[in-house]
C-alpha cells in the first residue's frame, strides 16, 4: 500500500500552501479573463513537486494526497483550472499504472514533472456515456497501429503534448467487426485539434474536438484490446474522486463568501443572517458539506482500495450537492447574484453543472453504483414474510 503517512501528508499540505500563493491565483484570474488555459498552471505545479510527491510510489493512487490537492484546487474558485489539473493528474494515474514501454514511462515522468501535459479523448459524438461503442478504431500495421477517428470533447487539447485516445482495435475497419477497446497515447501535434467550444462555464478548460488519422508504434499502446475499459475506469475513478474533493473546496469558498454577504447585507432592519429561514438553510448546507469533507478524508485515510462504485457514488452525490449549494448561494445574493461580473456565484453555479455531466453523467454513475449493489437474501429470509 502506498498511501502517504500522517507526517508525509502534513508536508504535502504545506507544499500546497506554498504553491497556491497569490501569484498562482493571479495566473488563474488572468486565465479567466483571457479565456485560455496557460500551460504554467500545470508547469508550476510540476516544478514545485506537487505531482512528484503524489506519485513517488509509482503505480498506486495516493488517496490522501489526491483529496488534499483536489480540495485546494476546488478552493481556487475556477472549474477550468481544477478540472484541467486533475485531468492531467488522472492521465498520469493511467500512464503510471498501465504504461509498460520505455516510451510511455518517459511520458509519465515528463507529466509528473509538468514538462508535458497529457489529456484524455474518450467521448465521441455518438458515444459519450457508452464508451464501449467508440467508433474510433486502431488497425494493426506492420510496425504498430493506424488510428482513425474523432473525439468530440477533449479538454486541454490546445495545450497538451500528448492525448490518450480510446479506440476499438479491429483488423478491418470496413468489416462488421465490433473489436475490443484499447488505449493509445498520441502526440498532440500529429492530430487535428479544432477550435475550443464556447460553453456555459469552465471558460478556459479549452475543450475542443479532435480528429486523427495517423500511424503509431506498438509501444504507444497504453492498454491492450480487452483491457482498455478497465484502464479507462482507473483514470476515471481517480478523476471522479478528484471532482468530489473539488466540490468540497469550491463549496467552502462559496459558503464563506456567501455567509459574509449574509452577515453584511441588511433587510427589514436586520442582517440577512439574522433571518432564521436563511441562517438555518445555510447551517444545513454547512453541516452536509462537513459530512462530505470528512467522508472523503475518511475514505482516503482508510486505505480502502478505490472501487468504481465508491468513486462513482462520491462524485454523483458531491456534484448534486454542490449544485444545490451554488444555487442557494446565488439565490441569497438576490438580484445582484443574477448579474454578470458582480459576484462570482453565478459563474460557480454554471460551472458546477459541468460536474454532473463531465467524467460520467449522474445516471451513468448511478448505474455503476447499482451494478455494485448486493442483496442480503439471508436477512430478507429471516425478516420478511411476503
Ligand atoms: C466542458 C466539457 C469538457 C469535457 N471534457 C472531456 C474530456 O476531456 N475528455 C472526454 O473524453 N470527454 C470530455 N467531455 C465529455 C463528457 O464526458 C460527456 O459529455 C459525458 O460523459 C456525457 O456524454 P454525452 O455528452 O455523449 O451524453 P449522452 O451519453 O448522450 O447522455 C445524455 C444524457 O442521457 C443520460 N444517459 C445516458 N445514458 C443513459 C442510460 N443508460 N440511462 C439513463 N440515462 C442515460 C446521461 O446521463 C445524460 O444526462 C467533456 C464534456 C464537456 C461538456
Amino acid at each position: 500500500m502506498s498511501d502517504s503517512t500522517g507526517s508525509d501528508l502534513a508536508e504535502y499540505l504545506r507544499l500546497l500552501d506554498e504553491v497556491f500563493d497569490a501569484d498562482y491565483l493571479a495566473l488563474v484570474e488572468s486565465a479567466e479573463r483571457e479565456g485560455r488555459f496557460p500551460r504554467q498552471l500545470i508547469e508550476k505545479l510540476g516544478t514545485a513537486g506537487v505531482f512528484r510527491s503524489k506519485w513517488s510510489s509509482a503505480r498506486h493512487i495516493d488517496l490522501p494526497k489526491l483529496v488534499a490537492l483536489s480540495e485546494r484546487l476546488g478552493g481556487l474558485g475556477s472549474f477550468s483550472v481544477s478540472v484541467g489539473v486533475t485531468l492531467h493528474d488522472s492521465a498520469i494515474a493511467v500512464l503510471r499504472r498501465f504504461g509498460e514501454s520505455d516510451y510511455l514511462r518517459e511520458i509519465a515522468d515528463r507529466a509528473v514533472e509538468g514538462t508535458a501535459i497529457v489529456c484524455l479523448g474518450a467521448s465521441e459524438a455518438r458515444g459519450g456515456s457508452d464508451l464501449q461503442n467508440a467508433e474510433s478504431v486502431a488497425v494493426p500495421t506492420a510496425t504498430g497501429y493506424r488510428l482513425r477517428g474523432a473525439k468530440k470533447f477533449v479538454s486541454l487539447s490546445t495545450v497538451a503534448n500528448f492525448i490518450i485516445l480510446v479506440v476499438r482495435v479491429v483488423s478491418d475497419p470496413d468489416a462488421d467487426e465490433s473489436g475490443e477497446v484499447a488505449l493509445f497515447v498520441v502526440e498532440a501535434d500529429k492530430v487535428e485539434i479544432g477550435e475550443p467550444y464556447a460553453k456555459l462555464g469552465a471558460a478556459f478548460l479549452d475543450t475542443a474536438p479532435v480528429e486523427f488519422d495517423l500511424e503509431v508504434p506498438a509501444e504507444a499502446m497504453l492498454a491492450r484490446p480487452g483491457t482498455g475499459l478497465a484502464a479507462l475506469s482507473w483514470a476515471l475513478g481517480s478523476e471522479r474522486l478528484s471532482v468530489a474533493a473539488q466540490v468540497v473546496g469550491a463549496c467552502d469558498l462559496a459558503l464563506g463568501v456567501t455567509v459574509s454577504q449574509l452577515m453584511r447585507r441588511r433587510q427589514f432592519g436586520k442582517t440577512l443572517f439574522e433571518h432564521q429561514a436563511l441562517r438555518l438553510r445555510f447551517a444545513d448546507l454547512q453541516a452536509r458539506l462537513d459530512v462530505l469533507r470528512y467522508a472523503l478524508r475518511g475514505l482516503a485515510a482508510s486505505r480502502t482500495p478505490l472501487s468504481i462504485r465508491t468513486a462513482s457514488g462520491f462524485k454523483v452525490t458531491a456534484v448534486r450537492f454542490g449544485e444545490e449549494v451554488m444555487s442557494e448561494c446565488l439565490h441569497v445574493f438576490g438580484g445582484a447574484g443574477y448579474l454578470s461580473g458582480v459576484a462570482p456565484v453565478e459563474r460557480w453555479w454554471r460551472e458546477m453543472k459541468l460536474g454532473r455531466i463531465g467524467g460520467g453523467a449522474d445516471e451513468v454513475l448511478w448505474e455503476l453504483v447499482a451494478a455494485g449493489m448486493r442483496p442480503d437474501h439471508v436477512r430478507h429470509d429471516r425478516l420478511v414474510t411476503v
